[in-house]
């Protein structure tokens, strides 16, 4: 099968191209602008292999993803490039505007000439999958859970992108009949994923003995997904979701920002025990605006509907993903060190 993939060059796109191309077997084009997410290393693994190309393009750029689609001629488009952290859209929400609304409706219009061009089994079998954040519900009471039911609610300029967005792929179904299928998912971790969201963040300030910068009371609580995991589901969506419908992704693994940051230092004082206890690191910083509580999915419908369900065990995987950092320096360090615009923005910790 040949499958677009947009962002394919950040933390969950390029799981997701690895896991299409390596596990798979599929063809994939790569459309990535390469901003400052962008990590192309990650998927160096795949440099030459003829079943993958990197197309590097803005998805506001109408011509050069018209361009794109007709080069490639997808079966299929997974759409995941967007701006995605949470503390830039509160700085600089524009760009969020620019890339997450106005990038997606460029990609819409596109699918839908290209799939308007097809013949009729080549139209039964595309999709377009539109990839998104449980952010879109906003903050839940405690103990409670979102489902596809849940009301929109976003409270961050990024989220509120998001909304945007997925309103755009259900209206582009609704109207023109693409075949649209729109997920939501809850926080991810893993490898590959840029230093300035929590856990590698985290990761990296421990390995420096540096302070674990914790918004608030550290009790705002995420579910957490393996990056993997999410790429299984997407998969799974992709193949045997209905048409029209949307999935909610999640990993059963519910945890405070203070049990991670725990859980982190855990890890760390097993892998560094020399330098441990890790736990004296932390340090609590002021809360971030409009800071949402608590973020849970139930992903019961997907489990119940394709057959998927998160396989990684937080804890567990968590050491994973610290070993990883430890020994993939190469691909953190010059993010690290050069292109990182994290300590700069002066950004607290949270996902
Ligand atoms: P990321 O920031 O790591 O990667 C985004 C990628 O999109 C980067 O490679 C970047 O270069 C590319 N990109 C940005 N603007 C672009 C543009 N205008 N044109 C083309 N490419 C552009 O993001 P991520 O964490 O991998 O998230 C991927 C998708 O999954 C996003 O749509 C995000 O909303 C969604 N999502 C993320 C999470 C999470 O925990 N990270 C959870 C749920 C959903």
């Amino acid at each position: 099968m040949r499958i677009l993939v947009t962002g394919g060059c950040g933390f969950i796109g390029s799981a997701l191209v690895l896991h299409l191309v390596a596990e798979l077997g599929h063809e994939v084009m790569t459309l990535d602008a390469l901003t400052y997410a962008a990590n192309p290393v990650s998927l160096a693994a795949l440099a030459d292999d003829p079943r993958h190309r990197l197309v590097e393009a803005d998805i506001c750029d109408t011509a050069a993803v018209r361009a794109a689609f007709a080069a490639f001629a997808p079966q299929a488009v997974m759409h995941l490039a967007a701006e995605s952290h949470v503390d830039r859209s509160i700085s600089e929400p524009g760009a969020f505007i620019r890339t997450n609304v106005i990038g997606t409706q460029v990609m819409l219009d596109a699918a839908r000439g290209h799939f308007e061009g097809l013949s009729g089994s080549e139209r039964a079998a595309f999709r377009f999958l539109h990839v998104s954040t449980d952010e879109v519900y906003g903050s839940l009471p405690p103990g409670g859970f979102f489902t596809e039911a849940s009301r929109y609610d976003p409270r961050s300029p990024y989220s509120a992108s998001k909304a945007a967005s997925d309103h755009l792929a259900r209206a582009w179904h609704e109207t023109y009949g693409l075949p649209v299928l729109v997920t939501n998912c809850s926080n991810n971790y893993g490898p590959r994923h840029f230093p300035e969201k929590l856990i590698p963040l985290m990761i990296l300030n421990a390995l420096e003995g540096k302070p674990l910068p914790v918004y608030g009371d550290g009790l705002n609580e995420r579910d957490w997904i393996h990056v993997e995991d999410h790429a299984g589901g997407l998969v799974a969506v992709l193949e045997r979701g209905r048409i029209g419908e949307t999935y909610l992704l999640g990993g059963r693994a519910v945890r405070s920002n203070l049990d991670v940051v725990r859980a982190l230092c855990a890890a760390f004082d097993a892998v560094r025990p020399d330098r441990g206890p890790h736990e004296r690191l932390i340090t609590f910083v002021a809360d971030r605006p409009g800071h949402d509580r608590r973020y849970a999915i139930d992903p019961g419908k997907a489990e119940a509907e394709l057959g998927w369900s998160p396989s990684k065990r937080f804890e567990a995987a968590l050491t994973e993903t610290v070993r990883w950092y430890l020994d993939n320096e190469a691909w953190w360090r010059p993010i690290r060190e050069g292109r990182y615009k994290g300590e700069r923005l002066g950004l607290g910790a949270s996902p």
